[in-house]
């Protein structure tokens, strides 16, 4: 019943979003982030109909694609050790966190190797938090060419993780802050290189990211806030 309720706000609220920033609703996937959830309420809400489910840390990522089945996309949202990409990169749909040059380099020689082609975003620290994960900025323009050099892996856009805060607008300008950093660089890419996808967006601040340009949002404690774990 909760997990129900939670859904159908979490669902409802993006539409409203959406239609706030004049977008279709269904340009905005909802990533259900299932790190603190038990296996039943995931079940749950497949049943419901969450088709993409997103986990932070690749060893449990690897144990819920053992115990949950059914149409899920898979998608790795925090940060990727080289040693993990191996037995990762099968499982996944997108990786949201492809935060150095040197994991996109070993990601594109597992490419090569697995006869792959992974799909990924780019986590850049839009923030500057020092603590954060994430190509800066000026970094990500500056190896520019390196990246547009991928030839197994597909770039699709951008992630970025907003500053934790109990006020949506101060994440709003690291989001647009995102959104302009992926026009410029699409704008220095191949035409057919368009980086599609913005990846930003949790529990406290989806709907600003959805009016700043989100194409999927991250979300745990708003689905499974209220439920009680029978463990
Ligand atoms: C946990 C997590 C989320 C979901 O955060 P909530 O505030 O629980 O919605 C989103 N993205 C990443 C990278 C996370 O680790």
């Amino acid at each position: 019943m909760r997990l129900e309720q939670n859904y159908r706000d979490v669902i409802r609220r993006i539409d409203a979003a959406s239609a706030r920033a004049g977008r279709p609703s269904e340009k905005v996937t909802l990533v259900a982030v299932t790190k603190s959830a038990e296996p039943d309420w995931i079940r749950e809400l497949i049943g419901l109909g969450a088709g993409d489910l997103g986990e932070s840390r690749p060893q449990q990522l690897v144990e819920r694609t053992e115990q949950i089945s059914g149409p899920v996309r898979w998608h790795l949202v925090g940060h990727l050790q080289r040693n993990k990409a191996r037995r990762v990169l099968p499982l996944v749909s997108l990786i949201h966190s492809v935060d150095s040059l040197r994991l996109l380099s070993a990601l594109e020689r597992l490419g090569d190797e697995m006869n792959l082609e992974p799909r990924v975003l780019l986590e850049v620290n839009i923030s500057g938090e020092a603590r954060k994960h994430g190509f800066t900025p000026d970094e990500l323009t500056a190896h520019w060419d390196e990246v547009l050099a991928c030839r197994h892996v597909r770039i699709e856009g951008l992630m970025t993780m907003a500053p934790l805060s109990d006020d949506p607008e101060t994440s709003r300008p690291v989001f647009r802050g995102l959104r302009e950093l992926r026009d410029r660089l699409a704008a220095a890419s191949p035409p057919s290189f368009t980086l599609p996808h913005l990846s930003m967006g949790m529990s406290d601040d989806f709907e600003a990211a959805i009016e700043e340009g989100a194409t999927i949002v991250r979300i745990g404690t708003s689905l499974f806030e209220g439920l009680t774990s029978n463990a």
